[in-house]
């Protein structure tokens, strides 16, 4: 593929996020050569800091997104069949109180102004129950169950709660492992033959008489490769703009709006497996999430953030404004020191014209440019939850320029590991710890979200923990890691511990440190063989 061998290939992707895995899988399975190039690790930008949701986004209703809704929400069970370990059913519980005001521009508020101004700065209860009616009944749900009212002051989801909340609205959306979803579409692209380069920056791309001819880096090493391509897919998420115009170096009026959104992780705040769904007085909401078991999610901020180079952080104002918008609601307050970790991502928002980052679009836009001969995509916005749609919007796109013998496929086909029903998971890990006796309760629910019906090829032949080689802290071992490093494309410590699973909140530094001496020293071997003894 490189100029060496001088081959052609037909679909070159800029990008190992969501959008580019997702599209790169779509165009394999359909035949097409594909090279996807990511620059430093997938999912290392947008696609591992989003809030985790397949959700249709209620409150997108409220700016009438009629269209981005209905497809998230038929979206979140087409997904979940396909991988139900590492996405699942959550309920969210939206607590509700009649003296609630916001600060509120939104198209619905404004309507609600014109009719009833009585109840302006209000989402009424009634309204909110419309919402969810909507909600439930747009997306054609079989799995998930509809929306209930709840009486606060009886039930368990009441208590963490202050007094003053008495009833709640309770209604269904789905988690995802977010930086798992890229991986599994890198791994399942390239079983269907794409190449997938991490590492590996794009420099430039031109036009030259037969399609286009690009230029990478491999930031490790520094080797310089160039690649030919038909057709060229810029799905570069927060670096759209930057690489229209200073690596394909076209003259496109679109642009991006560049969101910033934070999150705070703490310790468990609440007992049980539901999700808040708060409301703050700006009108903006916030999710409070029960995560990795021991640990609650709160997010997220909107914050414009116009410099792509700049590496997104949770400042301290973020933190501040989550956590004095949960403090408005829970009964124990928490603050600073409850805090053990932050994560921030950017999001690659179509430019709407939207006076307000929160009102800024969350639908995707993909536009084709193929003015001065040979092709190319460039993807704007989009959410996880329809990353699947847009690939396949993609594809259509895409056949225009390119010869695509077969039709859309990847609806419910399953990602690696994720061939059982969803509603198996309990029996998956049941059966992992028959097969295993060794393995915790945690170990094996750990290994069953993350792997599926995988994890019994990383466990191998393995009759104890002691076979599993290594134990690097956590329930993370040796035959672990290399499995990681061989099958799942990660190159160190930090991308196994913060995106091939989160297992970062729980080794300590030292911990961390031994790890990323044994990758070094397992790269530096030049070992590219499986250590772990009697593993696959
Ligand atoms: C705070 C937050 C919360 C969110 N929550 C949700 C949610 O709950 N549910 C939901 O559905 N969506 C959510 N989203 C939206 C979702 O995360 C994004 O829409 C999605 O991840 C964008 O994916 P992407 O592939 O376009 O971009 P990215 O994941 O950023 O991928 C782009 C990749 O391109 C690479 N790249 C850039 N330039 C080059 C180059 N020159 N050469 C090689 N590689 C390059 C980058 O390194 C990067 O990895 C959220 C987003 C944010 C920020």
């Amino acid at each position: 593929m490189s100029s060496g061998d001088g081959s052609v290939t037909d679909l070159f992707i800029i990008g190992g996020g969501i959008n580019g895995c997702g599209i790169a899988r779509d165009a394999a399975g359909r035949g097409l050569s594909v090279v996807v190039a990511e620059m430093n690790d997938l999912a290392s930008a947008t696609s591992s800091a989003s809030t985790k949701l397949f959700h249709g986004g209620l409150r997108y209703l409220e700016y009438f997104e009629f269209r981005l809704v209905r497809e998230a929400l038929i979206e979140r069970e087409i997904l979940l069949e396909a991988m139900p370990h590492i996405s699942w059913p959550m309920r969210f519980i939206l607590p509700y109180h009649k003296d609630m005001r916001f600060e509120s521009d939104t198209p619905t508020s404004n309507l609600l102004g014109i009719f009833m101004p009585w109840m302006r700065g209000k989402r009424p209860a009634w309204l909110i129950r419309l919402g969810l009616f909507i909600y439930d009944n747009m997306g054609g749900r079989k799995i998930l169950p509809a929306t209930k009212t709840l009486s606060l002051h009886s039930t368990p989801e009441g208590e963490p709660l202050q007094d003053r909340f008495e009833q709640a609205f309770e209604y269904s959306d789905c988690w995802v492992e977010d930086s798992r979803l890229v991986v599994l579409n890198a791994r399942d692209a390239k079983a269907r033959g794409a190449s997938i380069l991490t590492r590996t920056k794009v420099l430039s791309a031109a036009r030259e008489s037969a399609g286009w001819r690009i230029e990478t880096q491999n930031i490790e090493n520094g080797k310089k490769e160039t690649f030919r391509a038909r057709m060229l897919v810029n799905a570069g998420g927060p670096w759209v703009g930057d690489i229209i115009q200073s690596k394909i170096r076209l003259n496109s009026r679109e642009g991006v709006r560049l969101v910033r959104g934070s999150h705070i992780v703490t310790r468990k705040l609440f007992d049980h497996g539901k999700c808040y769904f708060l409301q703050g007085t700006d009108g903006r909401i916030i999710f409070a999430i029960p995560y990795q078991t021991d640990f609650t999610l709160i997010g997220t901020t909107d914050a414009e953030h116009d410099d792509p180079t700049q590496p997104p952080v949770c400042t301290p104002e973020e933190q501040a404004y989550l956590i004095d918008f949960a403090n408005r609601y829970f009964k124990q307050d928490i603050t600073e020191e409850d805090i053990v970790w932050t994560y921030s991502g950017v999001r690659p928002l179509y430019d709407d014209g939207a006076s307000s980052a929160t009102a800024a679009t969350r639908d995707y836009t993909l536009k084709v440019d193929a003015e001065g001969g040979a092709p190319v995509l460039n993807v704007f916005g989009g959410k996880i939850t329809t990353y699947r749609r847009l690939a396949e919007t993609a594809l259509e796109k895409i056949s225009e320029h390119l010869s695509v013998s077969s039709g859309p496929w990847t609806a419910g086909v399953p990602l690696p590991g994720g061939d059982f029903p969803v509603d198996q998971v309990d029996r998956q890990i049941e059966d992992l710890k028959k097969s295993y006796p060794f393995l915790t309760d945690f170990w094996a629910h750990r290994l069953i979200r993350a792997y599926g019906t995988e994890a019994h090829g990383i466990l191998g032949e393995a009759t104890s923990a002691a076979d599993l080689g290594r134990d690097f802290g956590a329930t993370l071992t040796e035959a672990e890691v290399n499995w990681l490093i061989s099958h799942e494309f990660a190159h160190t410590a930090e991308d196994i511990l913060w995106r091939r699973s989160k297992l970062g909140l729980r080794l300590t530094q030292a911990e961390s440190d031994v790890l990323n001496e044994w990758i070094s020293a397992r790269h530096q071997s030049g070992s590219g063989r499986e250590k772990a003894r009697r593993t696959i």
